[in-house]
C-alpha cells in the first residue's frame, strides 16, 4: 500500500492516496501539484473541445452514455455512478486537451508507426465520477478518477494518458513487462507537468537510508510496494538525467528501445542495455549501472553534488519527543500554494530548496513520519527566503 499525505488546496486534510490492482502496471497518482494560474487557460481549451454524443457503444461499461472527441471515445467507467452527465463532458474535453499537450510536448504524431489514432480507430477513457485520483494507463487505454476538472485532475489524465503513449511505443504492449517501475512512473509524472521543485535531498536521503537502494533499481510495483517508494523520488531522479542532458527525443527512444520480445519482466535487459548507452551532453560522473546499483554513488553524485548545494537548513523542535515529523508544508497565506519541506531524523533541523519560497506569511503544517497524522498550523514569515527555526512543540494535531 502506498501512504501518502494529499494537502489539498480547499482543506489541508489527510488522504490515503490510494493504491490500485498490481496486474496492469497498477498506476496511481497521489498527492497535490505546486502548480496554479493555468486553469482559466486550461478552462479555454476545454471549452474549444468539440463532443460527439455517440450513443451507449463504448468498451468501458455497459450501456453507458459515450461522447467522442477528435481522438477519443470517453464513457463512464464500470465504478462510476453516472450522477452527472456533465462531469462525464468535461472528462471528454480534459482528456482530448491533455492528448493535445502531450503530443506537442513530446512531437510525436497521430500516423500508424506513433501513437496510431485514427477518426474509426480512437483511444478509450473510463471515466470514474468517484473523484478518488487515480487511475491507470495502457494499450489504447485509460481509465481515472479526477479529483476537479483543473489542476489535480488534469495532471492525472496526462499522467494516464503517458502510460498509453509508453504503450504504443512498446509495440501495444504494457509497459510494466518492459519498463522499470520507476522510469515508467518518473517519466509519466514528468510528463504530466508536476513539480518536483520542492522535493529535497533530504528526501531522497531518508529513503536510500530506509530502503538501502537507490530508486533506480525498483524494476516492478512488487518491488515498490516492499520498499514504500515514491513517484516523487522516481521523478526526482529522472529530473538528475535531464540535468545531465538526457532530451525528451532520448526519453521516447529510450522507451522504444526498451522493448524485447520475450524478455524477463523481473530483469527488463533491454531497458538496461539502452540506458547504459546513452550519450549525455553532460556526461555522467560514474556509470548508470553505477548510479542504480551503489547507494553511496547515488548518494555522492545525485543527492550531494546535484541536490544538496541547493538547499536552506534551520532548527527544529518536533510536538513531542514521542512524535516523529517527516515532511513539513507551507501555504503561502496571500496565493494558496503550497510547498514542502523535510526534517532530519534526528528531529533537530529542517530543510527546503532553496528560492521555493516567495517573501510572506505562510501556515506551517507538521506531517508525520507515516504519512497519518497532522500538526499545526503555526504562522511564521519567510524574509529574504528563509523561515528561521521553527518550533512545533505541544501543537495540537490537526483533524478534519
Ligand atoms: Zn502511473
Amino acid at each position: 500500500m502506498k501512504k501518502c499525505i494529499a494537502a489539498l488546496s480547499v482543506a489541508l486534510t489527510l488522504v490515503g492516496c490510494g493504491s490500485s490492482s498490481d496486474d496492469n502496471s497498477a498506476n496511481t497518482s497521489t498527492g497535490s501539484d505546486g502548480n496554479s494560474g493555468t486553469s482559466t487557460e486550461l478552462a479555454g481549451k476545454m471549452a474549444t473541445v468539440a463532443l460527439q454524443d455517440t450513443g451507449t457503444n463504448s468498451d468501458c461499461s455497459a450501456n453507458s452514455q459515450t461522447f467522442e472527441t477528435t481522438d477519443l471515445v470517453v464513457a463512464y467507467d464500470i465504478d462510476a455512478t453516472r450522477s452527472n452527465v456533465e462531469e462525464l463532458k468535461n472528462a471528454a474535453r480534459l482528456s482530448q486537451v491533455a492528448l493535445d499537450e502531450l503530443i506537442s510536448k513530446t512531437g510525436l504524431d497521430k500516423s500508424a508507426a506513433e501513437l496510431d489514432i485514427t477518426a474509426n480507430n480512437k483511444w478509450t477513457v473510463c471515466f470514474d465520477d468517484n473523484k478518488t485520483g487515480n487511475g491507470s494507463g495502457g494499450v489504447r487505454q485509460l481509465d481515472f478518477s479526477p479529483k476537479n476538472f483543473s489542476d489535480s485532475g488534469y495532471i492525472l489524465a496526462k499522467h494516464e494518458l503517458f502510460h498509453v503513449f509508453q504503450s504504443a511505443l512498446l509495440n501495444n504492449k504494457a509497459a510494466f513487462l518492459h519498463l522499470p517501475r520507476w522510469f515508467q512512473e518518473g517519466s509519466a509524472e514528468y510528463f504530466s507537468g508536476r513539480n518536483v521543485d520542492s522535493v529535497s535531498a533530504t528526501t531522497l536521503t531518508r529513503f536510500i537510508d530506509d530502503a538501502n537502494i537507490t530508486p533506480l533499481s525498483i524494476l516492478t510495483w512488487n518491488h515498490e510496494q516492499s520498499v514504500n517508494a515514491t513517484y516523487d523520488v522516481y521523478q526526482k531522479s529522472l529530473e538528475y538525467f535531464i540535468s545531465r542532458g538526457l532530451t525528451t527525443a532520448q526519453i521516447l527512444q529510450l522507451t522504444r528501445d526498451s522493448y524485447r520480445d520475450g524478455q524477463d519482466a523481473n530483469v527488463m535487459p533491454a531497458f538496461h542495455t539502452a540506458m547504459a548507452s546513452l550519450n549525455f551532453s553532460s556526461p555522467l560522473p560514474v556509470s548508470y549501472n553505477n548510479l542504480r546499483d551503489n547507494v553511496a554513488d547515488y548518494r555522492q553524485h545525485i543527492i550531494i553534488d546535484w541536490l544538496t548545494t541547493d538547499e536552506y537548513s534551520a532548527s527544529f523542535t518536533s510536538v513531542s519527543s514521542s512524535i516523529n515529523i517527516g515532511k513539513l508544508i507551507f501555504r503561502n497565506l496571500s496565493t494558496n500554494n503550497e510547498f514542502s519541506g523535510s526534517v532530519n531524523t534526528n528531529q533537530t533541523a529542517y530543510v527546503y530548496n532553496k528560492g521555493i519560497l516567495a517573501d510572506g506569511n505562510y501556515n506551517v503544517y507538521a506531517i508525520n513520519t507515516t504519512d497519518t497524522a497532522a500538526y499545526g498550523p503555526i504562522q511564521q514569515s519567510v524574509t529574504n527566503g528563509e523561515l528561521g527555526a521553527i518550533d512545533f512543540s505541544g501543537q495540537p494535531e490537526l483533524v478534519e
